[in-house]
């Protein structure tokens, strides 16, 4: 296992009805990426689907992402719209992340320096402080 150090939250910013599959011929075809943005991402219905093991690294913070494990919701393009599914789920896999690392800080990707993004659209560390 990586040494994690953070558990990172972040939203698509995309339209709430975007696939996967669009989203990961983005990041292959348009960004040129290897590996996907995120290990794990959160649909609408609450469905998780994991993209990479949690062993690789992704692409969702440039600068820490060998320390990272990142999980985004699908949504997220305006506002914190995540559906009550959405947040029961990302609760869960975090809950699940922090047994396996438990020194790991939960944060929202905007929670790191010089992130000029919104991303994702809600406070991360206050939701979450209590896991
Ligand atoms: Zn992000």
């Amino acid at each position: 296992m990586r040494d994690i150090k953070y558990l990172v939250i972040h939203c698509t910013a995309t339209p709430r009805n975007t696939s996967i599959a669009s989203i990961k011929r983005y990041w292959k075809n348009v960004l040129g990426w290897k590996n996907p943005g995120y290990h794990f991402i959160i649909e609408r219905d609450g469905n998780v689907e994991n993209l990479l093991s949690v062993d690789k690294v992704s692409n969702g913070v440039r600068g820490y992402n060998s320390k990272s494990i990142h999980v985004s919701y699908i949504g997220g393009q305006y506002s914190d719209d995540r559906t009550f599914e959405q947040k029961q789920a990302i609760e869960t896999i975090l809950t699940v992340l922090k047994s396996f690392c438990p020194n790991a800080e939960i944060k929202g990707h905007r929670d790191f320096p010089n992130v000029k993004k919104a991303c994702p659209q809600f406070n991360v560390i206050e939701e979450y402080e209590h896991l």
